[in-house]
């Protein structure tokens, strides 16, 4: 008894899995079903890849801008070297002046010390001049009458009035002599002096350039601190957008993944599916037509990088109708932080559009909505810098213009 049951039970439980996977009369769609997901895999792929180059182009901005930046910064490092090596020959400048100042004050110090003997010698002259003058005067005709009664002869008294003649003129001439002496040195200290100054002076102004030179060398170095602070920020920033558009093409590619597996088990259950006749889109912000970010590479407005822009953005005020671009089936009316409220369209044939940022969605997962009809209300919410409908198109799982789907 109790085997028997559990063969009713395997029997049983045949015919269910027999029924789930579509076994039996329906062995022809099931082989329609695996061609398909191999092709649906196949331009996943593809998608992948591309996705992966525009990633790599990204990347290949970020590395020329960040090698930009470096080459900047090492010009800048080589300029600040010949600014050191400057800087060096002026402090060896400096010391020399030091060193010649320093030579010139020990001469001016010599030439004083000469100049003080000088002074003295001849004040000692003129000292002892003075006190034979007063003697002369004082003694004048006793001394020369006793110096001429004391002569032994006239020619002894010729003599001796020639030497007191004599005595007084070689007073004078000594006196004469070492004043000009003194006269001499004091001029030389003078022009000693006059050199000191000129020295000075030079020692000053190569002072003066050694300190702007050294604010200057302050200066480069806080540029190229501001240039390495760049490269940084510049690089965290990329690597932030990378990171966020990679993440948005995360969400939608699994959209479309799970789409697509919906799509198939339709077709098992012979159900139709949408298809894309292939005709024109209806303009998604219907009161505003100015594109303030077009599709393509473009430079960023933000990061000053030329970066891939994955659809259009229409600037237009909060609030503004947004409507569906064509027929189409609600795959997604959700929030997310880098798409804000989004709405994602399938159109079939692998055609779906998005509509990104809105302040407000009006349709839900899974409603059909038609060419023109409003789905939401422009807005600025997720990753925006003000209020604009961002529109992308995909097709076969990667972004296309949407500018082959609209009339311009
Ligand atoms: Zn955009």
């Amino acid at each position: 008894m109790k085997h028997k049951k559990s063969v009713i039970c395997a029997v049983v439980a045949f015919l269910v899995l027999a029924t789930v996977f579509g076994m039996g009369s329906s062995t022809t769609v099931a082989k329609e079903l695996t061609s398909d997901s191999i092709k649906e895999k196949e331009e996943q792929i593809k998608a992948a890849e591309e996705e992966k180059k525009e990633l790599q182009n990204g990347l290949s901005d970020l590395k020329q801008i960040k090698k930009d930046l470096e080459k900047s910064k090492n010009d800048l490092s080589k300029y600040v070297e010949e600014l050191d090596a400057n800087l060096a020959d002026i402090e060896s400048k400096i010391e020399e002046l030091k060193q010649l100042i320093a030579d010139k004050e020990a001469e001016i110090a010599d030439t004083e010390k000469k100049l003080e003997e000088a002074q003295r010698i001849e004040q000692e002259q003129y000292e002892a001049m003075k006190v034979r003058i007063k003697f002369m005067y004082e003694k004048s005709d006793d001394f020369y009458l006793e110096t001429i009664f004391s002569a032994k002869s006239f020619g002894d008294i010729l003599n001796k009035a020639d030497y007191i003649e004599q005595l007084s003129a070689y007073d004078r001439e000594m006196l004469d002599q070492y004043a000009l002496n003194s006269q001499m040195i004091q001029l030389y200290k003078e022009e000693l002096e006059t050199e000191k100054e000129i020295l000075d002076e030079a020692k000053a102004g190569v002072v003066a350039e050694q300190a702007s030179l050294q604010a200057l060398i302050g200066e480069k170095e806080q540029q190229i601190t501001a240039y390495q602070s760049d490269i940084n920020n510049k690089e965290a920033a990329i690597k932030e957008y990378e990171e966020d558009i990679a993440a948005q093409t995360a969400v939608i590619t699994a959209l479309e993944k799970a789409v697509a597996e919906e799509k198939a088990k339709l077709l098992a259950e012979n159900g139709s599916v949408i298809t894309y006749d292939g005709g024109v889109f209806a303009w998604p912000a219907p009161s505003y037509t100015r594109v303030s970010s077009e599709y393509g590479n473009r430079m960023h407005p933000t990061l000053g990088v030329v970066k891939f822009h994955n659809g259009i953005d229409l600037a237009a005020p909060s609030g503004s109708p947004i409507s569906a671009a064509y027929d189409g089936k609600v795959v997604a009316s959700d929030y997310n932080a880098s798409m804000g409220k989004y709405i994602m369209i399938d159109h079939g044939n692998d055609l779906y559009t998005i509509y990104m940022h809105a302040s407000a969605l009006y349709v839900s997962k899974g409603e059909t909505v038609a060419k023109g009809q409003e789905i939401a209300a422009v807005g600025s919410t997720g990753r925006s810098t003000g209020p604009h409908l961002h529109f992308g198109v995909r097709l076969n799982g990667s972004y296309v213009s949407p500018w082959n789907y609209l009339s311009k």
